[in-house]
C-alpha cells in the first residue's frame, strides 16, 4: 500500500520560525517533513494520519518524494504486507547533528539515535 504525508509545504525559513513558535507553544515534538534543501512539510495543523508514523531502524514502510504536478509530495510505501495491527514504521533519516535524538525503537539493529 501507499499514501501520501499531508502537510502544508513551506520553505526553509517559515519552518525554522514555525519550529521555535511550536516549541514556545509545548508542541512537543512538531510535524515537519523535509523534501529536499528548501521545502519542508508541516503536519502540524494540518496533516493526516502519516504524521503519527513512528520511527524504526528496522522499518516496514519507506518515505519517497514524488513530484505531482511540479509540486513535491511525500509518499509512504510499505516494504512488505503489513498487518493490521501492525506499527506502521519507517526511517526519519533526520540529518546528523551535535545534538542527538535517542531512539527506542528497539530493533535489532537499532543505531540507538535519530541523528
Ligand atoms: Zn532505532
Amino acid at each position: 500500500f501507499f499514501f501520501f504525508y499531508v502537510g502544508q509545504s513551506i520553505r526553509q525559513v517559515i519552518a525554522d520560525m514555525r519550529e521555535r513558535r511550536y516549541e514556545k507553544e509545548g508542541i512537543g515534538s512538531s510535524y515537519l517533513f523535509r523534501v529536499d534543501q528548501d521545502i519542508i512539510i508541516d503536519a502540524t495543523k494540518c496533516g493526516n494520519l502519516a504524521r503519527f508514523i513512528n520511527h524504526s531502524c528496522n522499518p516496514n514502510c519507506y518515505a519517497k518524494i514524488v513530484t505531482v504536478e511540479a509540486q513535491k509530495k511525500i509518499v509512504i510505501y510499505s516494504r512488505q504486507p503489513v498487518n493490521v495491527n501492525e506499527e506502521i514504521t519507517y526511517d526519519y533519516k533526520f540529518p546528523i547533528e551535535d545534538e542527538k535524538i535517542p531512539c527506542l525503537c528497539a530493533a535489532e539493529n537499532c543505531r540507538g539515535t535519530l541523528n
